[in-house]
């Protein structure tokens, strides 16, 4: 409204030829964005649509615990209007940077727009949410919502194509985590085991009742003792757990110590696949999508835990080797 009156009193005061330069300032369109990893991207360039232009700072592989912005990323950010990251501590190495900037322009940490009660602890940091939240579908629905609003108040003008494009994107992601529950269902109950190299799919497995190991804390940073890996290895061997994945964006050696620790005590554990935790498949591909990143992993898990799912996924665009 206020924008309005301010548009009117322009009028008012200029007359005919405040018409023109009204129209191209409010026209200031596209609006250029700077995403932190891939799945913020994601959010941004579906609620955005064509009036925004993203630019995702980490891409395939990338491990976002660790990351530290480049003289690149530097001026990306300096440049760019708005700002998108995960938050809850993910860019832990950025945070200070991202906050500072955040007195400049507009920053948006999205997953902080998720009320606190729906998260969970995290398991590096005792004073920190756990910030894997696009691993639940329903979680980073709150997210993306965030997202609509920060354009929203950023272009008013345009406020119909970013709730068309919401609507569009959160039905998606609505479908996502019905295929989720639909086929996770199917994993015997004895083997819904899910260890992985670190703590990301704690979500995932909250709502699929999946029982969630990781071999390392939450943070890469840190070593995974011996003593862990010696107490997962018995785990593995009690529950005949078969198998365990590796990520994407995480060195998979302890999860072939692992496997070699229950071989040595005669169980066979196979590695069920890679997942994407931190990090989406690369650009161009289903899986460089969050959608598909999601589908992805819902789909191998369920299929190497013995449960039944479409080899290509929820929508058949799944890439061979699952
Ligand atoms: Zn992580």
């Amino acid at each position: 409204m206020r924008y309005l009156t301010a548009v009117f009193s322009a009028l008012i005061l200029m007359g005919s030829a405040a018409l023109i330069s009204v129209s191209s300032s409010a026209a200031k369109t596209p609006i250029n964005a700077v995403a932190t990893v891939g799945m913020v991207a994601d959010a941004v360039r579906a609620i955005g649509g064509e009036h925004v232009k993203v630019d995702a700072l980490m891409g395939t592989g990338i491990d976002p615990h660790s990351y530290r912005q480049t003289r690149s990323d530097v001026v990306k950010m300096g440049r760019s209007d708005v700002i998108f990251a995960n938050g809850l501590y993910l860019e832990a190495q950025m945070e200070d940077l991202l906050l500072k900037l955040q007195e400049r322009k507009p920053v948006f940490f999205i997953g902080e727009a998720i009320e606190p009660v729906k998260l969970e602890g995290s398991t590096a940091y005792s004073d920190r949410f756990d910030p894997h939240v696009w691993m639940s579908p329903t979680l980073w629905q709150g997210a993306v919502a965030s997202v609509t609003q920060a354009f929203i108040s950023m272009d008013p003008e345009n406020e119909e194509d970013y709730q068309n494009n919401a609507v569009a994107y959160l039905a998606e992601i609505q479908e996502l985590s019905e295929y989720g529950a639909k086929i996770l269902k199917t994993v015997p109950k004895n083997r819904r085991v899910l260890v992985t190299a670190h703590d990301a799919f704690t979500y995932l497995g909250r709502d699929f009742d999946l029982e969630v190991v990781g071999i390392q804390g939450i943070s890469t940073n840190s070593e995974a003792g011996l003593q862990r890996i010696e107490m997962l290895v018995k785990l593995l061997v009690d529950r005949k757990v078969t198998a365990v994945f590796v990520e994407s964006s995480v060195s998979e050696r302890n999860v072939r110590a692992l496997v070699e620790g229950a071989a040595a005590r005669g169980h066979t554990v196979e590695v069920g696949g890679e997942l994407f935790s931190d990090a989406m498949g690369q650009s161009n591909t289903y899986e460089g999508t969050y959608i598909g990143m999601i589908d992805h992993n819902m789909t191998t898990v369920t299929r190497a835990l013995g449960g039944e799912a479409p080899l290509q996924g929820m929508q058949g665009k799944l890439g061979a080797g699952h």
